[in-house]
């Protein structure tokens, strides 16, 4: 069943960022033979001081995955920013909610991380395995998904060949398109503008969020005082907002964010992402997965989108090593269709819940505000409803992949 030769793998993935990286690390460790195929070098250097312009907020599920792959005690060295606490206010009244680890028994609700931290941890793990062959800068041309065992066809002409690949390409997935995988979804009339701030007052540990009808306007504690700031607004505000000069920009922030952290001292460079719900319509074609960006792209509200992503390769892992283990082809569409179904509805679920919310807060109805602001002081005020929240927030409810869970 395990396959190595020269171009022959079991599993081709194309795309080595965050996801992808993880999934052929997991995959490794397990034993198949894997070929990572990725356009781009990740950074290898930075100055000390400088912040990534691009953070994730990665819940204690995916700290598990990646502890249980053996790259957080390294990402840690780089920086890693425990947020303990978490305040969300609404901007047209007076409702507020506060969750708070400590309530909870947790040491922390989660860690805000630079993506290219995470990147380069996954990457120099990937060079110790001697089952991945890695192919960069590269990228995927073309694939076949009719022979017998699939192909990649790389942009240089080399032919790859596997019993299943992967789309870890991103959100435009060009693998996606190729199997012939339709999206639905739609543009959410919002661009994020992101940048690393520094606020007059301390961050304490706490995320902050504050709702407007343009949009969310998150402030994500650093762990050298500094916040990254993720402001959702309409796609003209964005534009408006990455034109002004540093004090008009720090002014506007302040004003935005009510003062919740003082005056904004300093403002780093800026920069914007269009935003769009995406949830393709297939996880899964004969020999062929979507994991990512490549299945779904989510609201950045909740800071979800690379903690799905990893639970999707978590739980690919589990099917492909049971079907082995039974001697089921990895590729094959019934054992493909069980990581469909696994990860399908809970994406979905959470897609929605995102795309509830950005429509709850962007409306500025009289009676919805009055709802919603009722609405986040009663779940404020209801313990157990709170903690089942913070809970989830956490990633570590119900059935886990593996990778996922605590180990010893
Ligand atoms: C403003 C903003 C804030 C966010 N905040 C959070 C957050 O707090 N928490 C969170 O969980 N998520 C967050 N997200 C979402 C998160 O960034 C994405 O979900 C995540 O980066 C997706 O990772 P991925 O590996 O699936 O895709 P990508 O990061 O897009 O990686 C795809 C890789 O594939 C490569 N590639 C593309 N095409 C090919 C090809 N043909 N051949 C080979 N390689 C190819 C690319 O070079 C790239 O490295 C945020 C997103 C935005 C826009």
């Amino acid at each position: 069943m395990r396959v190595k030769t020269a171009n022959s793998f079991d599993v081709v993935i194309a795309g080595g960022g965050m996801v992808g990286s993880a999934l052929a690390c997991a995959l490794a460790l397990e034993g198949f033979s894997i070929a990572l195929v990725e356009s781009r070098e990740p950074v290898r250097k930075w100055p000390e001081d400088e912040l990534d312009l691009r953070v994730s907020a990665l819940t204690r599920a995916s700290q598990r995955i990646l502890h249980n792959l053996g790259v957080w005690e390294r990402m840690a060295e780089m920086r890693v920013s425990p947020y303990r606490e978490m305040h969300v206010w609404d901007a047209g009244g007076a409702g507020s909610i506060h969750f708070d680890s400590a309530e909870i028994g947790e040491p922390d609700l989660g860690h805000i991380v630079e993506n290219r931290v995470t990147q380069l941890a996954l990457w120099d793990r990937l060079g110790g395995l001697a089952e991945v062959r890695r192919f960069c800068p590269a990228a995927v041309s073309a694939i076949d998904l009719y022979q017998n065992r699939p192909t990649a066809t790389l942009e240089d002409g080399e032919v790859l060949q596997a019993n299943l690949l992967v789309a870890a390409d991103g959100a435009r997935s060009a693998l996606r398109g190729m199997a012939g995988i339709v999206t639905q979804g739609w543009a959410y009339g919002q661009h994020a503008v992101v940048a690393n701030v520094r606020p007059q007052e301390s961050h304490r540990e706490t995320a902050w969020q504050r709702f407007m009808p343009s949009g969310p306007l998150a402030f994500l504690p650093v762990n050298d005082g500094r916040c990254s700031i993720v402001w959702s607004t309409s796609p003209l505000h964005a534009k408006e907002l990455l034109a002004l000069d540093e004090a008009a920009f720090c002014r506007e922030l302040g004003q935005a964010s009510e003062h919740v952290l003082g005056a904004i001292l300093e403002a780093g460079p800026r920069a914007q992402f269009p935003l769009r719900l995406r949830h393709a319509k297939n996880y899964v074609a004969r020999g062929l997965a979507l994991v990512g960006d490549a299945a779904h792209t989510v609201h950045p509200l909740a800071g979800q989108g690379v903690n799905l992503g990893f639970l999707d390769a978590a739980a690919l892992v589990d099917i492909l090593v049971d079907a082995t283990t039974a001697g089921r082809q990895p590729g094959d569409l019934n054992t493909l269709r069980r990581y469909e179904r696994a990860r399908k509805g809970a994406n979905m679920g959470m897609l929605a819940a995102m795309d509830g919310f950005k429509r709850l807060f962007s409306n500025d109805i009289l009676p919805l505000r009055l709802v919603r602001n009722l609405g986040l002081n009663l779940t404020d005020a209801a313990t157990p409803v709170k903690h089942l929240i913070t809970r989830r927030a956490l990633g570590t409810l119900g059935e886990l992949p593996r990778l996922a869970r605590l180990s010893g």
